[in-house]
């Protein structure tokens, strides 16, 4: 079986009807570089921009991230690369940077210290801006985007930033700019984002946990923790919806996007990037090159009729198995 994922790789991901699905790779450390272009990955759909800062004992100068963002958009270019700035709080704390509180995935984390902190944000647009000087294959992403004043106030910063650089006699141009559909009110209001941005990208990690209100790290609870559980999914259909309708691209960068089963479902939704670890990409380019796009529309239209997330999962093991 490894010998023929291995053949995969210079093949399209296509259905058996001829529908593209874009397979991009989620990145962070320097390793992720190398695995990613082996297995042929299109792009890249999340890089993970804590990861360089967990590594470190204080702060990244903007030169230092200048360098390390060059690396990796020099490394995919030209194909695309979306950098997210800095999601720290939740689980990822920097040794140099301590948040203590009660609920840390309810609390200061992603945009929000970023937002209280626009010097750290600044410096880290203004150094991605400048490393995209001359390649253009950057994409900046916002992570934990609750509100659309959040979003505005953020946009803000990013055109600052680029005057400045413009200013300083840097020619870049303005990357897309995109925003990470991760909590229940981005959900509801993914319209009136998608209106504002060039592209949506689900974080299925964190939009499962907040939906089904399950710490996605406590083991305790692990057997509750469902993306496939029928309020996700209905989740996930709402924001593709959302995007279409304001002709706007979506992706998906969460692990269900590496999850063959999901990523039938997410083909069938009209998702139009999938992101995911590097060691995904074969087993889902194999499952989705096995369908056609038909069929699995009317899965998906079962699936969204089905009540119970064990019940789902049983129907698209089934369905699969009746493919590979
Ligand atoms: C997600 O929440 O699905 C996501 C991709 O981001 P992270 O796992 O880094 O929180
Ligand atoms: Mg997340």
């Amino acid at each position: 079986l490894s010998k023929d994922l291995e053949s995969l790789r210079d093949l399209p991901c296509e259905t058996l009807d001829g529908h593209r699905m874009p397979l991009w790779v989620n990145t962070g450390l320097q390793a992720d570089i190398t695995r990613s272009l082996e297995q042929g990955a299109e792009g890249v759909g999340l890089y993970r921009t804590e990861v360089p800062f967990l590594l470190r004992e204080r702060f990244p100068s903007e030169e230092e991230q200048r360098q390390i963002y060059r690396n990796q958009l020099e490394a995919f270019a030209p194909r695309p690369v979306t950098m997210r700035t800095l999601d720290i709080g939740g689980d990822k704390a920097l040794p140099y940077f301590p948040i203590e509180e009660d609920n840390p995935f309810l609390g200061w984390r992603g945009i929000r210290v970023t937002l209280d902190h626009p010097e750290i944000f600044l410096a880290q647009v203004r150094a991605m801006l400048k490393a995209n000087a001359g390649l253009g294959n950057l994409r900046i992403m916002l992570p934990m985007i609750c509100s659309i004043s959040e979003l505005d106030e953020a946009l803000e910063l990013i055109h600052r930033s680029h005057r400045e650089i413009l200013q300083e006699g840097i020619d870049t141009e303005l990357p897309m700019i995109g925003v990470m559909v991760e909590v229940p009110s981005a959900v509801y209001q993914a319209r009136a984002l998608a209106r504002r941005v060039d592209f949506l990208s689900v974080g299925s990690n964190d939009l499962t946990q907040y939906l089904l209100a399950v710490d996605r790290n406590n083991a305790r609870v692990a057997d509750l923790y469902h993306s496939m559980h029928p309020a996700v999914l209905s989740a996930l259909e709402m924001v593709a919806n959302a995007a279409r309708a304001e002709g706007k691209k979506v992706g998906i960068c969460g692990e269900l996007a590496g999850d063959p089963e999901g990523a039938v479902l997410l083909l069938a939704m009209g998702y139009d990037i999938l992101s995911m670890n590097a060691t995904s990409l074969p087993k889902v380019k194999q499952a989705l090159r096995s369908v056609n796009m038909a069929e699995s529309q009317a899965l998906l239209q079962e699936v969204l009729a089905m009540e119970d997330a064990g019940a789902i999962h049983a129907r698209l093991e089934s369905f699969l198995a009746d493919h590979g």
